[in-house]
């Protein structure tokens, strides 16, 4: 039987070093490994150790905790999110087509059509959570599906299966960006994904220490093929890296609990709260995706957005009034962080795209971090008098 989720997050896939049996997998520092003779390299956890960017131990046992921690026979990690976004696509060609939500992370919307729809590979975004709109692009050959869901910044709502199941119907691969949910709420590969990807810098680190990607999936070949793009573009991450990561996931399990704790009493307050217009955040019955999210998350996350009565410039005001809450790009660390889609992270999203999908020039994204939940809202209360 299959341990439970922080006994797996915990054991590292069953790996200790060998030779030290320390506690604690190590950091190894290093380049390359010697070989006894020509051509025939050490063999250490199944891995040939030849040179570092193809194999490093440190990154071989985050690759399989990764993997048993998101029930995946395989993982990959990479030096960031985007270089892990950067696998996948290198793995396409010039004509294929991919199909993604269109409230796509930022940095993969910036990436898709800024640098790869250059090379030919044809980029359509749409409603996801509207399955309809799904099955309508899907009509052209599709060569991927790529879903982010709840999405950034919005917390719109995929139906993971309905869609997973369209995908395949149209021969095209199913991925999804599972970075907001993290494998602790929500396990896409047994909702019938292909391919589960994590910006790692965010919860599974969880520490805000490290920049960090990483990608799973059952699929031997498709596992084949991204480590065959991970060596050949030199996507990896440092050994260092990987140790804090592998820290950090040992506590993954416990930090959701409190994330997703804290998160539901601020949105529930702020619901409340005279100046705000509007909150977004799945686990709210009045929000569209509720249902969607109660039947295929665990609990609902730490992430929300909001919008205040006095539109940008009272949004900035709120912005630079916290002092627990740092306003600061990036998300899912044990600290609150605020964000500003419109002018940080959803920047480099034409003006009009933004709009279109409703990311207002008002809206505050807050990622709520493990501090004492009543510590948090007395610092949203004195920020929102500001509005
Ligand atoms: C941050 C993020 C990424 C990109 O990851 P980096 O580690 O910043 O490169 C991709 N997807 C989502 C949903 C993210 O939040």
């Amino acid at each position: 039987m299959r341990k439970g989720f922080t006994t797996r997050a915990v054991h590292q896939a069953g790996h200790k070093d060998q030779a030290s049996k320390a506690v604690a997998f190590p950091i190894y520092q290093t380049s390359t490994f010697g070989q006894e003779t020509p051509g025939d390299p050490t063999e250490y956890l199944g891995r040939k150790l030849s040179y570092g960017r193809t194999e490093n131990p440190t990154r071989t046992v985050l690759e399989e905790t990764l993997a048993d921690i998101e029930e995946a026979k395989y993982g990959l990690t990479f030096a960031t999110g985007l270089a892990a976004i950067t696998a996948v696509v290198n793995t396409l060609q010039a004509g294929d087509r991919v199909v993604a939500c269109n409230d796509l992370y930022g940095g993969a919307y910036r990436l898709f059509t800024q640098v790869y729809a250059k090379l030919g590979i044809e980029f359509e975004f749409v409603d996801t959570t509207n399955l309809s709109c799904v099955a309508t692009a899907l009509e052209k050959p599709t060569t991927v599906l790529w879903l982010e869901t709840p999405s950034n910044p919005l917390l719109n709502v995929t139906d993971i299966e309905g869609a997973c199941k369209l995908a395949h119907q149209a021969g095209a691969l199913a991925l999804v960006d599972n970075t907001f949910a993290t494998p602790v709420l929500q396990q896409p590969l047994k909702l019938g994904a292909d391919i589960v990807l994590h910006s790692t810098t965010k919860y599974l680190n969880g520490h805000g220490d490290v920049v960090n990607g990483s990608l799973l999936t059952d699929k031997k070949e498709l596992w084949d093929k991204l480590k065959y793009v991970q060596n050949a573009c030199g996507l990896v991450p440092g050994p260092q890296d990987c140790y804090l990561i592998l820290r950090g996931l040992k506590t993954l399990g416990l930090r959701m609990e409190r994330h997703c704790a804290n998160a539901r009493r601020i949105a529930e307050w702020l619901s409340g709260h005279p100046r705000v217009t509007q909150v977004y955040y799945p686990g709210l019955a009045t929000h569209p995706g509720h249902a969607v999210a109660k039947r295929q998350m665990k609990d609902f996350g730490a992430m929300l957005s909001f919008e205040v009565d006095s539109g940008e410039e009272g949004a900035r005001r709120v912005l630079s009034s916290f002092e627990l809450f740092t306003l600061a790009e990036s998300l899912g660390c044990v600290m609150s962080l605020v964000n500003h889609p419109a002018s940080m992270t959803h920047a480099s999203v034409p003006k009009e795209v933004r709009h279109a999908v409703g990311i207002g020039d008002g809206l505050i994204r807050v990622s709520v971090g493990i501090e004492d939940v009543e510590d948090l809202i007395a610092d949203l209360d004195s920020a929102l008098s500001k509005a």
